[in-house]
């Protein structure tokens, strides 16, 4: 099966002469989805349509808005199987994880419609005048473009779409060109329940991106995907002063300073760095080891990985799947072929992989990287692989300017039972998001989001993307 979309504009899917293709990452000779790429007159009328249907939908109470957005989710879940064929078909991840992201992306929007109802943060406040009262009240930003990277198809954009149309939005999604089939059934889904343009899918890479972040119809862009693009976002939105939010990069730590149960640690860090195959935004990137565990963990991470079964997501036996495509894969071998020459040492992979009835599949080995030099770029440098940095410290202070020594700000894991060591991380390590004793995977009811060059404006999920989803008023009623 192929999947064959245009582009959904006001209800409708739309067909544009240029078209472009998608591959299973598995199987690459293997084309997955023929796309409509957009131009800038379909930029436009999306903007359109998603004006003339936002007025009313905001209208609505937000409990009617919910209750079809509850709907809505119903819906996604029950199709749960399709939505995961979609990603593994395209994204490459297995099966097994793929279910698990359309479950996540579903209780994360659930939980945004709860925060709907608890209130946008909208109260009273005493007046200076006697007879006056003093309201500040938020209300719907207007229309709002998702921009969204390859690695999470579903998770990512409705983590913008739930609580963009749930506080009363409309908002138009531009999928990677990579991955676009997930968010072409979440635009199938919508029909009948969601009112014609309130949903709508628009595809192509960076130009359509770029038409769709600058026009001056937009109120608000969130975007989620590497540093570079996010800077090219914030400058284009200079054109329309569009509210931005970034979601970016990482180079996420797991700090290793005392753990007594070494293997249960270091199972968790593994399923945090491999899962996916690296190309997690919150994967852990670098394992900063006190020096005395240094042997013990090398040993672990590195027999860890050496067992991991590779293959085609959609194979039961596989455990880890490809990198998404060609130019990851050239990314993760150079950056290898880097750390070597920096000096490291590769007691894991450090490899491409051939699989037997997976012809040119981009596979990588997982791979421990050891003696990693804290200002090389392996401990510095996002990878977005099955890679993991192995560096050692001596003392607390060593690894806490290690670990915020790097330009991201993301999130961390550090594994301790010493109360004092806990506390200094807790305060001073420079991330959004804190791990202490687990790995780096986040509920899906708490804020989500990244510091430093990780992250520009609101979280996702909680208080500050009812925030950026929302515009501030100060309403004074006289009487
Ligand atoms: P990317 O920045 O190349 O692309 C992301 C999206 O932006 C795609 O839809 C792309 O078509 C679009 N785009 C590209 N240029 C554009 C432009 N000039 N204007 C508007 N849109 C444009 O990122 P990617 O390779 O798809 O994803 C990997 C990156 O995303 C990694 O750096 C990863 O860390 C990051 N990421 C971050 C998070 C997070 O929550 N912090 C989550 C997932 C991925």
């Amino acid at each position: 099966m192929t999947y064959t979309y245009g582009n959904l504009i006001g209800g409708a899917w739309r067909d544009t002469p240029s078209r472009f293709d998608t591959f299973n990452p598995a199987r690459p000779a293997q084309v997955v989805g023929r796309y409509s790429l957009a131009d800038a007159s379909l930029v436009a009328e999306a903007v359109a349509a998603a004006k003339q249907v936002q007025q009313p939908w905001a209208r609505l109470p937000a409990a009617q808005r919910c209750e079809v957005l509850a709907r809505y989710i119903d819906r996604i879940e029950a199709h749960k199987e399709d939505l995961a064929r979609a990603i593994t078909a395209e994204q490459g991840k297995t099966l097994v994880e793929s279910r698990g992201e359309v479950t996540k992306a579903c209780a994360e929007s659930r939980f945004m419609l709860q925060h709907v109802m608890a209130g946008d943060g909208s109260r009273h406040v005493p007046s200076l005048r006697a007879g006056v009262r003093n309201l500040v009240m938020r209300r719907p930003r207007g229309v709002i473009v998702a921009i969204t990277p390859w690695n999470f198809p579903v998770m990512t954009p409705m983590r913008k779409i739930a609580p963009a149309l749930g506080f009363g939005n409309a908002v138009i999604v531009k999928a990677s060109e990579f991955t676009p089939a997930a968010v072409c059934l979440l635009g199938e889904l919508a029909s009948g329940l969601l009112a014609d343009g309130l949903l709508q899918v628009i595809h192509g890479g960076a130009d359509v991106g770029s038409a769709l972040v600058s026009h001056g119809g937009v109120h608000g862009v969130t975007f989620t995907g590497s540093v570079a693009t996010g800077r090219r976002i914030v400058a284009a939105t200079a054109a329309n002063l569009a509210a931005v939010s970034l979601e970016l990069g990482g180079k996420n730590a797991a700090v290793i300073h005392d753990a007594p149960d070494l293997d249960a640690c270091l199972d968790q860090v593994s399923n945090a760095a491999l899962m996916c195959s690296g190309q997690r935004c919150t994967a852990v990137s670098r394992v900063l080891v006190q020096r005395g565990l240094h042997a013990d963990v090398a040993a672990g991470l590195a027999r860890r990985a050496s067992v991991i079964r590779l293959g085609g997501g959609a194979e039961a036996a596989t455990q880890l799947g490809p990198m998404t495509h060609r130019a990851q894969l050239e990314q993760v071998k150079a950056a290898v072929r880097q750390a070597r020459e920096d000096g490291a040492e590769v007691l894991a992979g450090g490899t491409e992989v051939a699989i037997d009835g997976c012809e040119g599949g981009y596979f990588y080995a997982p791979t421990v990287l050891d003696r990693v030099r804290a200002d090389s770029a392996a401990a510095r440098e996002e990878i977005f692989g099955p890679v993991i940095s192995l560096i050692e410290y001596d003392t607390l202070d060593e690894a806490i300017d290690i670990l915020n020594s790097v330009d991201y700000g993301l999130t961390a894991a550090f594994f301790s039972n010493d109360a004092k060591a806990i506390a200094r991380f807790v305060d001073e390590c420079q991330t959004g998001m804190l791990h202490v004793n687990h790995g780096t995977v986040p509920d899906s009811h708490m804020p989500f989001g990244g510091i430093k060059a990780s992250g520009v404006g609101a979280y996702s999920v909680g208080p500050s993307a009812a925030a950026f989803y929302t515009t501030e008023h100060s309403v004074y009623l006289g009487t």
